[in-house]
């Protein structure tokens, strides 16, 4: 028995990272799941976004779990191409009982050098594109008067970041639309949570502007990523942390045992707030 059997999660941001340990931790626990993600390159992340391969790699290993994934070359920055998502995965699944929106983008530089198109893409991706998922899933989820929706925040959804102040408008953005949606939501029997990633090691994180972050200079390594992640978390022996803690976390809020938690965030930073909150 699994914690999600005979459910259907849609993931946004599904091919890669966190995605794909959300896609194959749920279908571990039982469950189908739709993956959409962009293999287009966006102009201000100056790191590369997914690839079709990448998909193809999540897709095999949902597949190897004998349950069933349908990928989507779609961008959360397009209501329309969601609106698709949605019908063509009810379509072959019957049903979405989750959302989990974490599809995201991370770029870097003081707010007043910024330029208008990473301000713009951030905002698009990290906040509206969030808004929009749970738009396109929300009238399908109150006909069924049931539905659980995850938000993918940051601690940078609790605290500021140096040199990246769009990413925590829009991590810090997405804890009060969590709040909202999960108050608008919760008379229809659907919930709506948040989680707050620490560090995570992803392709976001290790490439060479986290690296030179980490490091506290320009031409900086992994195992500066990797150093400085010890002194992120208070946690003994804790760097960065394995996309499944934050799968694991999703998993819990989706399955029943969360049945009466809706509107809160969670944290999962190895006790990083302790150190800076
Ligand atoms: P990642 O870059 O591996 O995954 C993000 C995915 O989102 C990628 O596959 C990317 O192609 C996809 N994506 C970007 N723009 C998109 C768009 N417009 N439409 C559809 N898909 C799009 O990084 P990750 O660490 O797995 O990030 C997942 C989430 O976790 C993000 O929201 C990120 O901000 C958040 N987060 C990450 C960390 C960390 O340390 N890695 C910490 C806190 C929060």
């Amino acid at each position: 028995m699994g914690l999600l059997d005979g459910k259907t999660v849609l993931i946004t941001g599904g091919a890669r990272g966190q995605g794909r340990a959300h896609a194959v931790t749920s279908a571990r626990e039982g469950a189908d799941v739709i993956l959409l993600d962009i293999t287009e390159q966006i102009d201000s992340a100056n790191y590369a976004l997914a690839t079709a391969d990448d998909m193809a790699e999540t897709v095999r290993q949902v597949e190897q779990l004998d349950r069933r994934a349908l990928p989507f070359d779609a961008d959360v920055r397009d209501q329309q191409q969601l609106d698709e998502v949605v019908s063509a995965g009810i379509a072959e699944f019957g049903k979405i009982d989750v959302l989990i929106a974490n599809a995201g983008i991370w770029t870097r530089a003081p707010f007043w050098e910024m330029t208008d198109a990473m301000w713009q893409d951030m905002v698009d991706v990290n906040l509206t594109g969030v808004w929009r998922s749970a738009k396109a899933v929300t009238p399908h989820m109150i006909d069924r008067q049931s539905g659980s929706i995850v938000i993918t925040s940051s601690v940078n959804g609790l605290e500021p970041g140096m040199n990246y102040a769009h990413y925590v408008a829009t991590k810090h953005g997405v804890i009060g639309l969590m709040k909202n949606i999960a108050l608008e939501l919760a008379p229809h029997g659907i919930r709506c949570n948040s989680i707050n990633p620490g560090a995570i090691l992803t392709p976001m994180t290790n490439q060479q502007a986290a690296w030179d972050m980490f490091a506290g200079h320009e031409g900086g390594t992994r195992d500066d990523l990797i150093a400085g992640g010890y002194s992120f978390h208070a946690l003994k022996g804790t760097t960065f942390m394995p996309p499944e803690v934050i799968a694991n976390t999703a998993l819990y809020l989706n399955s029943d045992l969360a049945a009466t938690v809706t509107g809160v965030t969670i944290p999962v930073d190895a006790g990083h707030m302790l150190l800076t909150g």
